[in-house]
């Protein structure tokens, strides 16, 4: 199963897709992630990512494909894998389409996680995030259990270097010019699944698991019963 998860920042690409990651046993590769991990190891590659990032700019369509194409190129993609954050411009789709290509193999499926700007908004500028594990929290709506200790790893919380009101403009704004157009391209293929990510984590989990019957995911079956 090959499956993008797409969506503005925020929308719960990552909540969700740890989900699925259980649910359907395949790895999830975030290029978020990716970059935060390449930024704390100082490598050169990272650190020129990060000023992009950090600011809330999208990273060059060079830098992303070929980090993208080294990591789904390892052996425990075989089976397949998710892709969240990837890809964020119609010409990194383009190129994806052509990678899947060359090694035979297809896109099953695209999950539109949308959002109002607002909600976006506020789940941005009040999460937090543990530093080890990378669980996400809210100060809000989904505090920890001690403050500022993350509830599985007791490792510190931080905020992320991007997570600020500034930055957070920024991506928002190269979400619509630069990655909404994206959609289109799946809706003309026929991929595209939309989700009405507003909602609880549960209730949007519930409507995933549906549309996960319909590609080929691999799921034991008690896993998309639910
Ligand atoms: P979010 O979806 O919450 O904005 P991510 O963790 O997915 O955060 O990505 C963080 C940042 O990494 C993005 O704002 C962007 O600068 C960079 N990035 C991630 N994926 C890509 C991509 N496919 N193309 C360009 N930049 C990317
Ligand atoms: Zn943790």
């Amino acid at each position: 199963m090959i499956l993008i998860l797409f969506g503005p920042p925020g929308a719960g690409k990552g909540t969700q897709g740890s989900r699925i990651v259980e649910a359907c046993g395949v790895p999830k590769i975030s290029t978020g992630e990716i970059f935060r991990d390449l930024a704390a190891a100082k490598t050169e590659l990272g650190l020129t990512a990060k000023s992009y990032w950090s600011t809330g700019k999208l990273v060059p369509d060079e830098i992303v494909v070929g980090l993208v194409k080294e990591r789904i190129a390892k052996a425990d993609c075989a089976k397949g894998f998710i892709l969240d954050g990837f890809p964020r411009t119609v010409s990194q789709a383009e190129t994806f389409d052509i990678m899947l290509s060359q090694s035979g193999n297809k896109l099953d499926g695209v999950i539109d996680f949308e959002a109002n700007v607002d909600e976006l908004v506020r789940r941005l500028s009040g999460r937090r995030t543990c530093d080890n594990c990378g669980a996400t929290f809210h100060i809000i709506t989904l505090p920890p259990k001690v403050d500022g200790l993350c509830d599985y790893c007791g490792s510190e919380l931080i905020q992320r270097n991007d997570d600020n009101p500034e930055s957070i403009r920024t991506r928002l704004k190269e979400y619509s010019s630069k990655t909404e157009p994206v959609i289109n391209y799946y809706v003309s293929n026929g991929l595209l699944h939309r989700v009405d990510a507003d909602r609880l984590p549960d209730v949007v989990f519930n409507e995933v698991l549906e549309l996960l019957k319909t590609v080929n995911c691999g799921a034991s079956k008690e896993a998309l019963v639910g």
